[in-house]
């Protein structure tokens, strides 16, 4: 099969025809979350531009298996291979185990997803269940001469490497300006050079996560998992390999010199990219103040929201940015977009109630055609949502009788905006927040007073599991109760 689509690949940086390695078959690798904390803002663009991308593709006939992993162990505080582990300080500071903190962010993280509409991937495998991969890996880089033992930690040689091959084409980095900063250590540290990566970490007493290896008790370097798992589940080729561009370097860089260390070649064919979020034009951080969960936002509950904005409206966000732009959030431009999507969808409602004409007064394929040019030129979403806003005012002119469309013409423009609003950029119908406000909350409130007189009975009962189970069946639904001297309060 083929397509006209055409893919920026950040390694050539240059426009390609996608074209797969295996038709119809696409692997896409992307790097998922590091599951130690809530599910925020910057964990959505990733999400969502890789789903409209794994739509896409399924839309155009590809069967694309979807690797998005779950980091889980590895990934150090600072990337210089130092600090604690991001799960294991979380897991110590809430008295958890390790697993228990990544049990809970993982579905904190698979909720915020399906709120987004966000599809799961084909496979989504924990880099803790990856260790003997990762070790694997470790050996043949070892013997391919590329990596060397120190105090039982394995790092990667990028000197040795470089004789060879171009540690840093694909951030763009200069290994010589990178290998000179190694004049400056000291002789203390384990690393030949400072810019040397961590493949395998001998762990410390205080280190909590850790596996048994030849060289040491230890753990895998964070970069070491996903070229685990994407071969492991892709091959030693494939196809697409996304991620945040904050990703490129190290991460991307370590990935590719993994690779080629392990494998002899590069792994992937196209490098994609999506670019960074921006808060009133600031970089999001936690140091910053302005760092928010996706439920946070979703509830309006951060002193920068002037409103809840809803997950349908910061999807349709994202997509109407290019995904290779940054993109900033501030009020003015989400609540522009909860506007603008209002409007895209009551165009489509009424397009499925009008009637037919004895004639076309404008060209249904002239749109289709441009909303897919858009597409194909490397998932150009803010263009092809123009175009659709072209048809909406069609459609609207339709509905005040002063345009026309031929029952063949009007199904095709049906069938356009249904397959582009629903199946491709993957939105949905939503409760106004004006209905959770009125009608809606006034129902919930209802049904929560049934459930309290349920609850009560039970007490009376000293059916005292049953009132529990009620109240965490309450809880599970988006419903939080809280038991008061005079009666109860309730939350969504
Ligand atoms: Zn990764």
């Amino acid at each position: 099969m083929s397509s006209n689509l055409l893919i920026y690949n950040s390694l050539s940086r240059t426009t390609q025809k996608f074209e797969p390695i295996n038709p119809p078959y696409v692997g896409m690798y992307v790097c998922g979350p590091t599951v130690y904390g809530p599910a925020h803002l910057g964990h959505a663009r990733p999400a969502v531009t890789f789903d409209l991308i794994f739509r896409y593709l399924k839309y155009l006939g590809y069967k694309v298996r979807y690797v998005r992993n779950i980091t889980d162990v590895g990934h150090l505080e600072h990337d210089a291979d130092e600090g604690d582990d991001k799960i294991a300080k979380k897991a110590k500071l809430e008295n958890l185990e390790p697993m228990e903190v990544v049990q809970m962010y993982t579905e904190d993280y698979h909720k915020n997803m399906r709120l987004l509409n966000v599809l799961p991937p084909s496979i989504e495998p924990h880099a803790s269940g990856h260790i003997i991969e990762q070790i694997n890996l470790v050996k043949k880089i070892l013997d391919n001469g590329y990596a060397y033992e120190s105090n039982g930690s394995i790092y990667f040689d990028i000197k040795k490497y470089s004789e060879k091959y171009r540690y840093g084409k694909l951030s763009g980095r200069n290994v010589e300006d990178l290998l000179e900063k190694t004049r400056t250590l000291d002789g203390q540290d384990e690393k030949h050079n400072q810019c040397d990566f961590a493949l395998w970490k001998k762990a410390s007493p205080r280190h909590i996560m850790h596996w048994p290896s030849v060289w040491s008790e230890g753990f895998p370097g964070w970069h070491l998992e996903c070229t685990a798992m994407s071969t492991k589940y892709l091959g030693e080729t494939f196809d697409i390999h996304g991620g945040g561009i904050d990703l490129q370097f190290p991460h991307h860089e370590c990935e590719i010199a993994q690779s080629v260390g392990a494998f002899g070649h590069d792994t992937v064919k196209y490098w994609v990219h999506n670019n960074m979020i921006t808060i009133n034009g600031k970089k999001m951080g936690k140091s910053l103040g302005n760092a928010m969960t996706l439920e946070q936002f979703f509830a309006g509950d951060h002193p920068l929201l002037e409103q809840a904005y809803s997950p349908m409206t910061v999807r349709f966000f994202i997509l109407q940015a290019h995904y290779r732009s940054t993109l900033d959030f501030s009020n003015e431009a989400l609540q522009a977009s909860e506007k603008g999507l209002e409007k895209l969808l009551n165009a489509v409602k009424a397009l499925a109630e009008l009637k037919p004409g004895k004639t076309s007064s404008f060209s249904v394929a002239e749109l289709e055609e441009k909303c897919f040019d858009a597409l194909n030129n490397d998932f150009n979403t803010p263009v092809m949502i123009s175009h659709l806003y072209d048809g909406v005012k069609h459609i609207n002119l339709m509905k005040d009788g002063k345009e026309t469309l031929t029952e063949e013409d009007l199904n095709k423009l049906r069938k356009l905006y249904n397959d582009l609003c629903f199946d491709i950029m993957g939105l949905l119908y939503e409760n106004t927040s004006s209905d959770a406000n009125s009608g809606n909350s006034k129902i919930i409130g209802n049904l929560v007073d049934m459930i309290q007189q349920l609850r009560k009975e039970a007490k009376a009962n000293k059916d005292y599991a049953l009132s529990d189970k009620l109240r965490d069946d309450l809880k599970n639904a988006g419903v939080t109760i809280k038991d008061t001297r005079d009666g109860y309060e309730w939350s969504i």
